[in-house]
């Protein structure tokens, strides 16, 4: 029987602003391909590269396990891997390179080799994996193991044949996701997670995923695996996987990595059903859209689920902005979903976009305004980022000469020609969190005045945040003054 070693490509500790926040996460999508293929009777084992300091770490197992395969299987359910960042390529090279030199066949699978698949085969790859890929892999190690030498029946994989690329059929999505086995849980060394999360947040917390792809088009948005179908677990299986993750590891929070959770209609009130009946006690976050939150009495299931955090991705506060992304949400919306959601007591946080193409100061005007209305709990601001396979790509593909990826998640480097300047929307950037950090310390010492008895040490602490950043807010309008652009 064949062995296979899989791992992946991820290190939080290449990624300084992901490693400090002390927030990590097992490769969900990489536990997947180990359960399906431990189903089809393969031996398997993992190497977790998530809390590792080097990709020379993974040596020990290559030389013990002698293994056929080497699978570098990312976690397309992980934003992070998602960004296609260089540091990661890099490893995933690395990583490849060492199993060429203990005679693996190297298979990989992720959003950054389908877009990149020639620099992956030139570094020695023998295959890339599209698209959804436990099936194909599986299909393709049988194939290998049965001594093929003609691969083009197996759908959703690249190789070279005589020096030629060969890419094959699209490979069909799987629609029924209850018939996988859940992700191979008890491959991860727990302890390191759980104590990390402990540690820095007091509570332990597991990522899910009850989805595969979504159906909307925002025009800058890459699903290079799992797509714009949308395919969803029951209520019922999700439910089994929590309550074992409950049982079993002690989680307390979990985040549905979905990137739009309970899209099906009527999805998210069975969930709350279940698990009220099953006396299922979790809290959780998840990701979802304006407009799906306001239709029926989504906000009041989620609230009664258990919802601690819903990530929303505003995006801008001008309709103008919004409408040139294909986002299909209006301003309104954000406003109304997020007061929705404060007055159930449900956290709300803000994905927001800088640098979109044809932004203006009266838009990034309306975007901080939005903010300041608002008050999310949470704010994660990002930068326009052209990624293969998006509309938004295609627009400015030729600007992209001489960087197209980022380095890290904090990069947020400008690499096509935007209204203004990199240093601009980096100093905007700041100043946007400055005037952010300063209004929700101003609001909390608002209420610490009017009511000094309910509060605590936390708030004590936000309040006193606005002093410091009171004058970082007014040197940031300094520094955009003196790049001679006012906001
Ligand atoms: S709704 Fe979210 S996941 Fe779907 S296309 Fe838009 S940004 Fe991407």
């Amino acid at each position: 029987m064949s062995k296979v070693l899989v791992t992946h490509s991820y290190f939080y500790k290449f990624d300084p602003k992901q490693w400090n926040t002390g927030q990590p996460y097992p490769p969900l999508g990489t536990l997947y391909a180990c359960s399906y293929l431990k189903s089809k009777g393969l031996t398997v084992s993992f190497f977790d590269t998530n809390l590792a300091d080097s990709t020379e770490e993974i040596i020990p197992l290559l030389e013990s396990e002698k293994p056929h395969y080497l699978v570098i299987y990312d976690d397309s359910f992980n934003y992070l891997s998602k960004m296609c960042l260089t540091k990661m390529r890099e490893a995933a090279f690395r990583i490849s390179e060492l199993g060429k030199e203990h005679n693996c066949l190297v298979i990989v699978s992720g959003s950054d080799s389908s877009d990149q698949y020639e620099k992956y085969l030139d570094n020695g790859t023998d295959f890339v994996i599209t698209g959804e890929g436990e099936i194909t892999l599986s299909e393709l190690i049988k194939s290998i193991d049965a001594g093929a030498d003609n691969f083009e029946h197996i759908d959703g994989i690249i190789f070279r044949r005589n020096g030629i690329t060969v890419r094959t059929k699209k490979r069909e999505i799987l629609h029924n996701l209850d018939t996988l086995p859940f992700p191979a849980w008890d491959l991860v060394n727990m302890d390191r997670y759980k104590n990390i999360w402990i540690n820095q947040h007091g509570y332990f917390s597991l990522n899910i995923a009850t989805t595969r792809g979504c159906p909307f088009k925002c025009n800058w948005c890459a699903k290079p695996i799992y797509g714009t179908r949308y395919n969803s677990r029951s209520p019922g299986n999700a439910a089994d996987e929590l309550e074992m993750l409950i049982k079993k590891f002690d989680v307390s929070y979990f985040w549905f990595c979905d990137d739009i959770f309970g899209l099906k209609p009527g999805w998210i009130k069975e969930f709350r059903d279940i698990v009220k009946q099953r006396g299922l006690k979790f809290r959780f976050k998840i990701q979802s859209r304006v407009d799906l939150l306001l239709k029926e009495d989504t906000i009041e299931a989620l609230y009664e689920s258990g919802a601690d955090t819903v990530w929303i991705g505003a995006e801008s506060g001008s309709q103008k902005i919004l409408d040139a992304m294909d986002k299909g949400t209006t301003v309104e919306q954000i406003y109304e979903a997020t007061q929705k959601l404060k007055k159930k007591g449900i956290k709300t946080a803000f994905f927001i976009q800088l640098g979109y193409l044809g932004e203006t100061k009266e838009d990034i005007h309306q975007t901080i305004t939005m903010i300041k209305d608002l008050l999310p709990d949470d704010i994660g601001i990002s930068v326009s980022y052209p990624l293969p396979g998006t509309r938004f790509y295609d627009i400015v593909k030729n600007d992209l000469k001489i960087k197209t990826n980022w380095t890290d998640s904090n990069d947020l480097a400008m690499m096509f020609h935007s209204s203004y300047s990199p240093d601009y929307y980096r100093k905007l950037h700041h100043l946007i969190h400055g005037i952010y950090r300063y209004n929700k310390g101003v609001k909390v010492m608002k209420s610490f005045i009017t009511n000094p008895l309910n509060q605590n040490f936390s708030t004590l602490k936000a309040a006193l945040s606005s002093f410091y950043y009171l004058p970082w807010v007014f040197i940031d309008y300094i520094r955009l003054w003196i790049i001679r652009i006012e906001l």
